[in-house]
């Protein structure tokens, strides 16, 4: 029989892994898994031991795994036609139907869908249309995207340039020329507390960046400002409050279209359809992803508003048919998917279950980690929350990053079978569970970090860290 070892073996020969060690991978000196199964938030690996999965994998599996529902929408949609091409007119009847509910969904002032796989590739699409837009219109000049420090937009040569995060930057060379990044809505990483600042003031400050660097680049060459409802890889990161509305009032001064990129907040994860819903901004734009299929299928989109919409049409007349395309854009088998997905949200009331029995993780969250020695920070919103850890809580304190003090409190957590993720940039433990997690699974995953983070936390203590 293949045992585990032996498949992490293989594996170490072959694969190349996302954010791994290479070389250590690669000799055995960096851990490796397979995962063989998972029922609603639990996944099993290859020795069948059982987690809970505290991030949906990577914010994704909105309706928990193992959903016979979905994969049986997959395999009937590929009995019929597992794919035609969506070229020159052509579709598929998931397809139409998929757009249609994600339209219904998206609200007022959207006009189309164009689908990829990953969302990364839906911003590259996004960055795409902006230039086409102003080509339309005339504007050669004004092509710069404005994306924010911590942002998370993918990992290709142009959507990770849009990415804030400089792990993603370094020995790539990125981001590229046209690309800026403005200051992050982190008001508690700017301790904006101790200069006296409240958040509507933060939220204003960070208004006026951006301002300052549309009229420093020159207004007429700024095209478009990206960002996430919600920061998520960034650092799990609510807007503070009236962010943006002010930031909405500076994009509208200098006519720079806003893309929301929806991938993680998008299908219910911020209590509401849409994060943009949930902070009132009205996209141009919107890239979705991770949660319009659950992960069953790889499958994005870029939700294209009315304004935008219109200018594009002008352009074909123009330019003759769009010179944009993927090989698997609407494929079939993901839109099966997504139907199946979206229609066990809306059956099973998950975006209202991630508002209510997100508040009760939210409140959890606080009242055990709110007055934690080593706990500087604890947010969120919906079924989304993380602890940002502290040496000295009171004064802001980071640990000097060398304890690696996130990813042991992720690996502590590992040790009680619970999936939480050491977010990359700072020591920050994220939270992100299905939509369907209950309220006695959240009382589990906080039990489990609390065990996790007071272990750490004892080590710290024992090293002279505290
Ligand atoms: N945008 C956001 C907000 C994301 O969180 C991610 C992935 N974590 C992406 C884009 C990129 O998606 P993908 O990894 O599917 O390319």
């Amino acid at each position: 029989m293949t045992t585990h070892k032996d498949l992490i073996d293989r594996d170490r020969k072959v694969t190349f892994h996302a954010s791994t060690h290479l070389r250590d991978f690669a000799q055995g000196d960096a851990p490796g898994r397979v995962i063989t199964g998972g029922k609603g938030i639990n996944i099993v690996d290859k020795d069948g031991r059982e987690f809970i999965d505290g991030f949906a994998g990577l914010y994704c599996v909105n309706i928990g795994y193992g959903r016979s529902e979905v994969a049986e929408a997959i395999y009937q949609q590929a009995l019929e036609m597992s794919y035609y091409h969506t070229y020159v007119g052509h579709s598929n009847e998931p397809q139409i139907a998929l757009s249609e509910k994600i339209l219904e969904l998206a609200g007022p002032g959207m006009s189309k869908v164009y689908y990829g796989m990953s969302g990364s590739d839906a911003n590259e699409t996004q960055l795409k249309i902006v230039r086409y837009y102003n080509n339309v219109l005339g504007r050669p000049q004004k092509k710069k995207v404005i994306s924010r420090m911590r942002g998370y937009h993918g990992s290709g040569i142009a959507s990770g340039s849009l990415t804030g995060l400089k792990a993603f930057h370094d020995h790539f060379d990125l981001p590229i020329e046209t690309i800026r990044h403005t200051e992050a809505p982190y008001y508690y990483h700017r301790a904006a507390e101790q200069e006296g600042m409240s958040e509507r003031e933060f939220s204003k400050h960070c208004a006026t960046k951006l301002e300052e660097m549309i009229l420093a680049e020159g207004p007429d060459t700024v095209a478009a400002f990206i960002g996430e409802p919600v920061l998520g890889t960034g650092g799990i990161v609510p807007p503070p409050e009236g962010y943006w509305d002010e930031i909405q009032a500076v994009l509208a001064k200098y006519d720079v279209l806003l893309i929301a990129d929806e991938v993680v907040c998008g299908f219910g994860r911020t209590g509401s359809e849409f994060g943009s819903h949930h902070y009132g901004i009205k996209p141009d734009l919107i890239t979705i992803a991770k949660g319009l299929t659950s992960a069953y299928q790889p499958l994005s989109g870029v939700i294209v508003g009315d304004r935008v919409w219109n200018v594009l049409e002008q352009g074909t007349g123009e330019y003759g048919p769009i010179g944009h395309g993927w090989t698997y854009s609407g494929h079939a088998l993901g839109c099966a998917a997504g139907l199946a997905n979206l229609q066990i949200i809306e059956r099973e009331g998950l975006t209202a279950n991630a508002a209510n029995t997100g508040a009760y993780l939210q409140e959890r969250l606080q009242a055990t980690f709110g007055d934690h020695p080593v706990v500087g920070n604890v947010r969120g919103v919906g079924m989304m929350g993380a602890l940002e850890f502290a040496a000295d809580p009171a004064k802001r304190q980071h640990f000097d990053p060398s304890l690696k003090v996130g990813p042991r409190m992720s690996a502590a957590a590992l040790e009680q079978n619970l999936i939480a993720r050491a977010m990359p940039q700072g020591d920050i433990l994220g939270f992100a569970p299905p939509l369907t997690t209950t309220r006695a699974e959240v009382d589990e995953i906080v039990a489990r970090t609390r065990k996790a983070v007071d272990k750490v936390t004892d080590e710290l203590t024992r090293e002279g860290a505290l």
